[in-house]
């Protein structure tokens, strides 16, 4: 289906950039194929709101992919990285603010004694499983089809977020040498697991999850799933890493490892988007034993020009200092209210969804059934979501553009703009009805 171009300075922005960069844009899901269209190419955020190039307020439900819990531009943000720049921008020696924010990280996760940092959530991931690879000597690891841990080689089979928007199940460029050290199980699946582990149980270096699966709209752990892994990786001497870039400071203060019920203890760690404040840094962590491997103190290659960078760290350490229980509390609110209003509002029109939630994490699948993998997540009505996103969009709400993507609320979405959301979804709703498949 198409859509009317109504965004003209977008448009135009979109067709310069096409020329310069592939398919126009910078990370594949900003590009709007699959819900059609024009990308908005946006200037300017403040609060809830972003503004794009043709002058339009949007309240953002996208929010940087999570980044911004506080918002955009938050003023405590705004002033520490305005310091912190004035200071220089990279200095290429161990500084100050590196190791306040790895102090930070330390401080709210409880196993995790030690971080290295790093610029990406992928960074992050790729050099977890290189230390478990290299501390366990074994060359297997163990993923879930629709779990996302960026564009790591070994990790870009069956992967959700951009990957499945685009219906991509592996990516030309990763060569079978690459994925073939990879083991994809179904998520949420014991028996799986357990055969896996029964066949290769000697050569799995580790298991890699992501704490909530969040990027095939969130799919949280069934009872006794994260349990059953963390006994089988004891077991059989393999590392469980547990990959909180979406979740960790976000869910609670301490991520989801602070907020689930009977918490199972991971082996490492891997961590980004709130922890830079939406600056680029990431880091992963874990016991000290563990993280000893890593160089100088061990022989695991580990490295980066601009790892704690200071105007990330900055940018990091306010908004995780300013990430306050009030902050907690207003974002889950606010996160179960819009949750709420959009269950309403498609039940009211007639249209089959599940919300599924994990703390204010959260996603609306457009299809009756509950969702525990992959599988079922790629069931939903994705043209009819597509109807939904752009009537939202021309309503001025800025919603993720997949249906496999989670809905991020900050905490400074305050009344005025939880109300536009709430005049917003009714239309929504309807435009969804309109275009509805039997799923
Ligand atoms: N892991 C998870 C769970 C993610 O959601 C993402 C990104 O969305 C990543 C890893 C990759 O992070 P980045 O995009 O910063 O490389």
């Amino acid at each position: 289906m198409s859509y009317p171009d109504d965004a003209p300075l977008s448009a135009e922005w979109f067709a310069r950039a096409s020329t310069v960069v592939p398919g126009g844009v910078n990370s594949p899901v900003r590009a709007f194929r699959a819900v059609g269209g024009t990308p908005r190419f946006m200037v300017r955020g403040e609060g809830p709101y972003l503004y794009d190039a043709d002058g339009r307020q949007y309240v953002d439900l996208v929010c940087s992919w999570g980044p911004l819990l506080l918002g955009h531009a938050h003023p405590d943000v705004v002033a520490a990285l305005t310091a912190a720049a004035a200071k220089g921008t990279s200095f290429g020696t161990p500084s100050l603010g590196e190791v306040e924010l790895a102090e930070e990280i330390v401080a709210r996760v409880e196993p995790v004694e030690q971080v290295r940092l790093v610029n990406s959530g992928t960074e992050a991931t790729m050099s977890a499983i290189r230390l478990a690879r290299g501390v366990t000597g074994r060359s297997k690891i163990v993923k879930f089809a629709g779990n996302y841990h960026g564009h790591v080689d070994a990790l870009l089979a069956a992967a959700g977020s951009g990957v499945v928007t685009f219906g991509l199940p592996d990516t030309p460029g990763v060569t079978g040498a690459s994925a073939a050290d990879t083991i994809v199980l179904p998520y949420n699946d014991g028996d799986a697991l357990k055969a896996a582990f029964a066949e290769h149980g000697e050569a799995i270096a580790a298991v890699i999850t992501e704490a909530v699966p969040a990027n095939m709209g969130v799919v949280p752990p069934k009872d006794g799933f994260d349990l059953l892994l963390r006994d089988l990786c004891t077991a059989n001497g393999a590392l469980l890493i547990s990959d909180e870039v979406m979740t960790g400071f976000r869910i609670s203060r301490s991520g989801w490892f602070g907020a689930s019920e009977g918490r199972v203890v991971p082996d490492l760690f891997t961590f980004g988007k709130v922890m830079g404040g939406g600056l680029p840094a990431a880091a992963f962590g874990g016991k000290a034993d563990v993280m000893a491997a890593l160089a100088p103190a061990g022989p695991v290659y580990q490295a980066g020009t601009l790892s704690g960078n200071p105007l990330a760290c900055a940018a990091g350490l306010a908004t995780l200092r300013a990430a306050t229980p009030e902050v907690y509390a207003t974002v889950d609110a606010s996160a179960a209210q819009v949750a709420r209003l959009a269950s309403e509002a498609l039940t009211e029109a007639g249209v089959p969804h599940r919300v599924q939630a994990a703390g204010n994490l959260f996603s609306v699948f457009f299809g009756a059934r509950e969702v525990v993998d992959f599988d079922g997540a790629r069931r939903q009505d994705t043209a009819a979501y597509a109807a939904f996103f752009h009537a939202m969009l021309a309503e001025g709400v800025y919603l993720p553009p997949s249906a496999y993507e989670a809905w991020f609320l900050s905490a400074a979405h305050d009344d005025e703009a939880l109300g536009r959301i709430a005049a917003a979804l009714p239309v929504a709703a309807r435009a969804a009805a309109s275009t509805r498949r039997e799923t």
